[in-house]
């Protein structure tokens, strides 16, 4: 006996899981396939930014119509996700990076972000703790945080509430396309059937595209993340640095959270990324840099996620070009988890027949059958990633 239903979607992540309440919402019957458990990946592993500052502009109409659907969270998905409109601030410590900060405030403003800048006397009054002469920064009040721990998890609940199935610690191990009807083979439960299917399996996803003839560069890293002992509490923004070397925040509860550059690749077997011990050296040295305050905190935990990059750090959000009634919505690259809300709805009104509000052109997954330029991020911020070093 095989269970039917009208959509499939095989990833209990952000991306998997927006989509599938989406779908719900809109009547269908859908199923969410997921190895472990939902959020159990990079959805519950990050570092919680909901950042509109430093992405691509031509991302800007995907993230902010995903910030809306944050900012409105507690109605959208009837529970909270510990969501705060806390701000960020872009600061750029050398010459190049002032320029390229000045040109990035304005494409972003053109593209409708809110935008301060401040000089290094603003800087020094708003954070003095923050050391270096002749900064300049950005600040952007509708950047935000939210808690990934307990983020798909509520999604996924609500989708359950509108109708849907969630199968967790169930592993997808076989697919097969007859007839227009996709048969989903488990490692636990009998075969189930629809005809349509949503690839939103990660890192992972490279090798369902690759299935239906859709090969991609698709590759597997995480940056290291590392949280301290709870300090007293200064820093109300996230902060980051536009030369890449500090990202960093603090919880009310007054762990600071911050992330070391390079990322790293992930495992061989694809299922983990480790944090080599000299990374946390390094990530503290250039912590305490920034923040001398923050020299002699004691880091209490250290991990990282297994998250699917594309070379030009855009992620496919796409209809397949060889399979009818397949989708695919992978490739996060590092930014996944403030888009995801808009992913998943962008999605779904594709897979209903309606023209999604943002233009998915650039996230085709078609785009990989000619030569894509290469971010510039990719070369700076990955330890040798996509030359298979880690
Ligand atoms: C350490 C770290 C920090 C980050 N920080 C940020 C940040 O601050 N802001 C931001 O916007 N983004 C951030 N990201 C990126 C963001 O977390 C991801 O882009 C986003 O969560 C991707 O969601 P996803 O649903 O595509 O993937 P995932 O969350 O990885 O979900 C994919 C799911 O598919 C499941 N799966 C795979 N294969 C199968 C199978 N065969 N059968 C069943 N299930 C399967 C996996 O178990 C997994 O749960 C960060 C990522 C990491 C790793």
């Amino acid at each position: 006996m095989s269970a039917q239903f009208d959509v499939i979607i095989i990833g209990g992540g952000l991306f998997g899981s927006f989509t599938g309440l989406f779908l719900a919402r809109a009547g269908k019957r859908v199923a969410l396939i997921e190895r472990g458990f939902v959020g159990g990946q990079s959805s519950g592993a990050n570092f919680g930014g909901l950042r509109l500052q430093g992405r691509s502009p031509e991302q800007y109409p995907l993230s902010l119509m995903a910030q809306r659907h944050w900012e409105d969270f507690e109605t959208l998905v009837g529970e909270g996700c510990e969501y705060d409109r806390n701000g960020m601030v872009y600061f750029a410590h050398t010459e190049a990076g002032r320029e390229r900060l000045l040109t990035y405030a304005s494409q972003s403003r053109a593209c409708g972000l809110e935008v301060e800048i401040w000089e290094d006397a603003d800087i020094r009054h708003r954070m003095p703790w923050l050391t270096g002469n002749g900064l300049l920064a950005s600040y952007s009040p509708r950047c935000a945080v939210a808690n990934p721990r307990i983020s798909t998890p509520a999604v996924t609940r609500a989708m359950v509430r509108a109708g849907g199935h969630v199968f967790e610690q169930t592993e997808v191990v076989e697919i097969d396309h007859h007839n227009e009807m996709f048969t989903i083979r488990t490692a636990n439960r009998p075969p189930m059937k629809a005809p349509v299917l949503v690839n939103a399996a990660g890192g992972w996803a490279g090798s369902v595209s690759q299935h239906f003839g859709e090969t991609t560069p698709l590759f597997s890293a995480g940056p290291p993340q590392f949280v301290t002992e709870p300090m007293p509490y200064v820093l109300r923004p996230s902060v980051y640095a536009i030369e890449g070397d500090l990202i960093l925040r603090q919880i009310p509860r007054g762990n600071f959270i911050f992330a070391g550059y390079p990322r790293t690749l992930s495992n061989e077997d694809g299922q983990h990324t480790f944090v080599p011990p000299q990374k946390t050296l390094n990530g503290m040295r250039a912590v305490s840099r920034h923040m001398p305050g923050l020299r002699n905190a004691e880091i209490i935990r250290v991990w990282s996620g297994v998250e699917g990059y594309l070379p030009d750090m855009l992620p496919v959000i796409s209809a397949s070009e060889t399979t009818p009634g397949l989708y695919h919505a992978f490739g996060g690259s590092g930014g996944g988890f403030q888009i995801a809300p808009a992913v998943g709805e962008c999605l779904a009104l594709q897979i209903c027949g309606q023209t999604p509000p943002v233009d998915l052109s650039p996230y085709s997954i078609g785009r990989f059958r000619s030569s894509i330029k290469a971010s510039d991020k990719l070369t700076k911020e990955f330890d040798g990633a996509h030359k298979g070093q880690s």
